[in-house]
């Protein structure tokens, strides 16, 4: 970001609102969830925002996602902590849509720092906790959110911890500890490590930084909605296929479409949203098949793609609404696929992405067969992340 955009900054934020019990909550307050258990999303003045961004204004501002700083709850400029994230780009598919009959994009979240578009959600979340005085920063992680939160609370000054089950690869452990945070290994899944998390906050005093549980990662998120539209020229694809852990993405880029909305920036029209996970661990697939409010935890979750080993989420219920409320769907995909997918993409359109990014080429896929895709349309994929961090994980899964 530069000295302009440090400059002008300004945000809109007024306050956070319960997503289940529309409790309103205030900006200037430490928060996690409601008391009702529910995730708080922030509310901004859109009347004000209207006029303090216009999307003409975006083309001179800096090339990361604090170019919707109105937008975002971070309220002084010397509290924003980035390393250059967001502004990934949205890239053609050619081959490989050609084979479906499709428009195919991708946008390449693995450019964001720490290789991951969890960058995103923690670039505002550390932001936030630095502006309202939080010193120590804990949180459950597959892998990558362990990663971005390491290396903003390093560049904040931030102590950050962080519980990872005690099987993820050796490279998210040591990238953590190289940023200088506190790495526990658990016996057990996110969900275990969450628990830790939970039990450590009075003794420790940290700060619960987890999914959903506190509302700022979701702002962060979001911006991956407000780039789409801004990179296809205020048009939004028919279909975007998202692999889905936590959820924050999904639900982020759907409060993202109803605020540009508000904004005059784009029109009622909306992308059908299609959640995809692994055969080894479908918590939200399930559900929405099954046409429940809310998902059942997931036994034994057990898949490469560590993003998506998320047996239960808190805001199961806010991806269920989105995907509903799209007329999307939800579809779950083997390692198997997502390995054959990868070496596909990575083959013939010079990409090789993460496994959760994989499973979106393999989720197509099944789309185009069930007819949910039809010929013609514009999807979008997102690679969530790179390959590095995986490497024993697709080495096993190639038969390399
Ligand atoms: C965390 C993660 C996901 C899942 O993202 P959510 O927003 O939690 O659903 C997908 N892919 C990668 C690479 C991740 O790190």
């Amino acid at each position: 970001m530069n000295d302009f955009d440090r400059a002008t900054w300004r945000s809109t934020a007024v306050d956070l609102v319960c997503t289940r019990c529309d409790k309103v909550h205030a900006l200037g307050q430490v928060h996690n969830l409601c008391e009702c258990g529910a995730p708080l999303g922030t509310r901004y003045d859109l009347d004000a925002a209207r006029i303090a961004l216009p999307r003409a204004a975006l083309p001179g501002r800096s090339r990361d996602l604090w170019r919707y700083r109105e937008l975002l709850p971070v309220q002084d400029a010397a509290h924003c902590v980035t390393l250059g994230e967001g502004m990934t780009p949205l890239l053609a598919l050619p081959r490989l849509g050609g084979r479906l009959g499709v428009r195919l994009l991708v946008k390449d979240e693995s450019l964001n720092p720490t290789n991951s578009f969890k960058a995103r959600g923690m670039a505002v979340a550390v932001s936030r906790a630095k502006e309202l005085g939080l010193r120590h920063l804990a949180i459950p992680s597959a892998g990558n959110a362990g990663c971005a939160l390491a290396a903003y609370a390093a560049r904040a000054g931030l102590r950050a911890t962080v519980f990872m089950p005690a099987d993820t690869s050796r490279e998210f452990v040591e990238e953590c500890r190289i940023h200088g945070a506190e790495v526990h290994l658990v016996d057990g899944l996110i969900h275990d490590c969450a628990k830790q998390v939970q039990a450590g906050r009075e003794a420790h005093g940290w700060f619960d930084l987890s999914t959903l549980k506190e509302p700022y990662r979701l702002e962060g998120k979001k911006t991956l909605g407000f780039e789409l539209a801004e990179q296809m020229q205020w048009t939004l694809p028919d279909v975007i296929v998202y692999p889905t852990g936590g959820g924050t993405g999904l639900v982020g880029m759907w409060k993202a479409f109803d605020e540009m909305e508000s904004l005059g920036w784009i029109g009622s029209r909306r992308p059908r949203m299609v959640t995809v996970q692994a055969d080894g661990c479908a918590p939200i697939v399930r559900a929405f098949h099954a046409g429940a409010e809310r998902a059942t935890p997931w036994e034994h979750a057990s898949t490469f793609a560590l993003g998506l080993r998320v047996p239960a989420a808190v805001g199961d219920f806010l991806m269920l609404r989105a995907l509903r409320a799209s007329g999307g769907t939800a579809v779950s995909v083997s390692d198997a696929a997502m390995a054959e997918a990868g070496r596909e993409v990575a083959g013939q359109e010079g990409m090789f992405f993460s496994p959760e990014g994989a499973a979106t080429w393999a989720a197509a896929q099944v789309l185009r067969r069930t007819a949910a895709l039809a010929e013609g349309e514009t999807v979008v994929l997102f690679n969530t992340g790179g390959w590095y961090k995986y490497a024993e994980g697709w080495r096993a899964a190639l038969g390399m």
